[in-house]
């Protein structure tokens, strides 16, 4: 489904993403790890359009998407989630999601369609699969932050992605909340059928869910395999006990 071919982005001559290759299959559940630094944001900013690579291919369903601004990667059936929490805070929980389901559904209804009953229903769906029904009419902004995180989540659904990206989604959270998170990725990629793509610093976090692992350090892409491939790679223990962080 994704093909990331030596991707390249520098900042002021700093090779922030120097050379990176990633592949996703559809239907997989693949995390990118990476000490902080290592260019994990950058490559997925890269990807879905918020900057454009130096060099290097992003092929999407057969198709080099690299360069594309935001809105048309999201067209094209990617969506994401943010690092950093991403959300409209004064929106109650419900119009966040339905303000992604309204933007959706715009070029796949019709004139005489029942849009609006239709963008309720898909919206309370969306929070009901992520645990967030019960907290529809919440203001946003007041939501913990482990919640305004899995909301962002659902945003995302809203725009019904092919492939969802998340960007350090359990990103200060507690242990329990981290755990929640990480099942609920689990519980939407395998009964949703959807492609997922995240990145965690954490490498004890991704082994339990991720049916494969790319790991970048540096930059640089040091292998893409499944866990035990991954765990027993001695350039990535190297990269984790000397230095990052
Ligand atoms: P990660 O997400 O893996 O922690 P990032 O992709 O955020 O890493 O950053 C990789 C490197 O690129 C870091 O050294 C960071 O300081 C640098 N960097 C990221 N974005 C910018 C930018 N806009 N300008 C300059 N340097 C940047
Ligand atoms: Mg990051």
């Amino acid at each position: 489904m994704l093909q990331v071919e030596t991707l390249r982005k520098s900042f002021d001559g700093f090779k922030a993403v120097d050379g990176a290759n990633l592949n996703v299959e559809k239907g997989e559940l693949v995390a990118v790890i990476g000490p902080n630094g290592a260019g994990k944001t950058t490559l997925f900013n890269l990807i879905t359009g918020q900057l454009k690579p130096d060099g290097g291919r992003v092929v999407f369903k057969g198709e080099d998407i690299a360069g594309l601004a935001p809105y048309q990667v999201c067209k094209k059936g990617i969506a994401r989630s943010f690092q950093v929490v991403n959300i409209f805070p004064r929106l109650t929980v419900f119009e966040n999601v339905q303000v992604a389901v309204f933007s959706q559904q715009r070029k796949s209804t019709t004139l005489f369609s029942p849009a609006r009953k239709m963008a309720t229903n898909e919206t309370n769906s969306i929070l009901e699969s992520v645990g967030l029904l019960d907290k529809a009419g919440d203001t946003s902004g007041s939501l913990s932050h482990g919640d305004q995180k899995v909301l962002e989540i659902a945003m995302a659904l809203g725009n019904r992605p092919e492939l969802l990206i998340l960007d350090e989604p359990t990103a200060g959270m507690s242990p329990e909340e981290t755990s929640a998170t990480m099942e609920l990725i689990k519980r939407l990629a395998s009964t949703q059928g959807l492609t997922i793509l995240f990145c965690e610093h954490d490498i004890e976090v991704v082994f339990s869910i991720a049916q494969r692992i790319m790991v970048m350090h540096q930059g640089r892409t040091i292998i893409q395999g499944g866990p035990d491939e991954v765990r027993s790679n001695k350039e990535v223990q190297d990269a984790y006990l000397g230095g990052g962080e």
